[in-house]
């Protein structure tokens, strides 16, 4: 059995989002070192503020200021900060009820180890130096020892509803930049793929049961359910079955576009792959056409796949690949 390949596989992508009404106002005042909670009609105080009550589903919208100050109501520390989170040195997440709040707000405590921080401990915002209407206009908490802090200390009193006027232009929406790195396995069958490409055969896997050969292997026939394991070389020639022709030119993709993206039955295979077809002027492509890959050095897939100049194939030997 081959060594099953892993290697590293980032996905990233900007999320932007509009706030509404009461978000937009939270982060308008963060970034007027403003923290605001949303009233309850039964007069609890939430901070982070939502647009409904979680028990009654009531819309709120009553907007009021609490303090800077609070209080530690549970944590846990983060030995290994990983990339993006608030501070870059070993620190706590806390959940923090700020005073005249009654809800607590996630976010990091600076502290010098774990045995300087406990549930209970007292603690205050530190603002971010440059504040942008983000969640991270707070740039952590900190231990503090001092008075509670007071409300209003920018003189400035939020009319619900009205936040607009009191700090200027309102923060409406954000971007919020999601990334997962992970450790990408494509497991035994695709491996051995990998494996062969990289000596330029391509290799598929046959079901014992329908006896079809899936190319790239799935480990499992998908129609049978049954493990696949006999490894069987196909092509490197191959038929197009079906092409869309690409207008849009990819970020960081270096092909003119119109181009050619076809589904490619190789030669002994019963499933098709993808590949670009090059070679032929984008609006000669057609269903039958036989094609033939095109490597580049060093790399470990083909290119592209052209023409081979070969009479296409009849449309009854593909049909199934459809
Ligand atoms: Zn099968």
């Amino acid at each position: 059995m081959p060594d099953v390949l892993s290697a590293p596989l980032v996905v990233e992508f900007p999320f932007t989002r509009s706030l509404g009404p009461v978000q937009s106002a939270f982060l308008t005042g963060l970034r007027e070192r403003v923290v605001l909670g949303v009233r309850t009609t039964d007069d609890r105080t939430l901070v982070p503020p939502v647009e409904y009550d979680p028990v009654t589903a009531e819309e709120i919208r009553d907007l009021v200021e609490v303090t800077p100050t609070g209080t530690v109501t549970t944590w846990a520390w983060n030995h290994a900060p990983r990339r993006g989170q608030p501070l870059t040195t070993p620190f706590a997440w806390v959940l923090v009820r700020l005073d005249g709040a009654d809800t607590a707000l996630l976010h990091a405590l600076d502290a010098p180890g774990p045995d300087a921080v406990r549930t209970g401990m007292r603690v205050r915002v530190r603002w971010a130096e440059e504040r942008t209407g983000a969640i991270t206009d707070i740039a952590c908490f900190e231990p503090y020892d001092g008075e509670a802090g007071e409300p209003g200390a920018t003189g400035k009193s939020v009319p619900a509803g009205g936040h607009s006027g009191v700090f200027g232009d309102p923060i409406t929406g954000i971007v919020a930049p999601a990334r997962l790195d992970y450790t990408y396995s494509p497991g035994r069958a695709q491996s051995a793929y990998i494996e062969a490409l990289s000596a330029r055969r391509t290799v598929g896997e046959r079901c014992p049961s329908c006896r079809k050969v899936y190319v790239p292997p799935r480990g499992a026939c998908p129609t049978c359910g049954v493990a696949t394991a006999e490894q069987v070389e196909v092509g490197p020639r191959g038929t197009v079955t079906t092409f869309c022709i690409v207008n849009i030119k990819a970020k960081n993709l270096d092909i003119e576009v119109p181009y050619v993206y076809a589904h490619i039955a190789l030669d002994g295979a019963d499933l098709a792959l993808h590949a670009r077809i090059g070679g032929i002027p984008y609006d000669q492509v057609r269903m039958g056409l036989r094609v033939a890959p095109v490597w580049t050095e060093g790399a470990r897939y083909p290119d592209h796949y052209r023409p081979t100049g070969e009479p296409d194939a009849a449309y009854e030997t593909y049909k199934e690949l459809l």
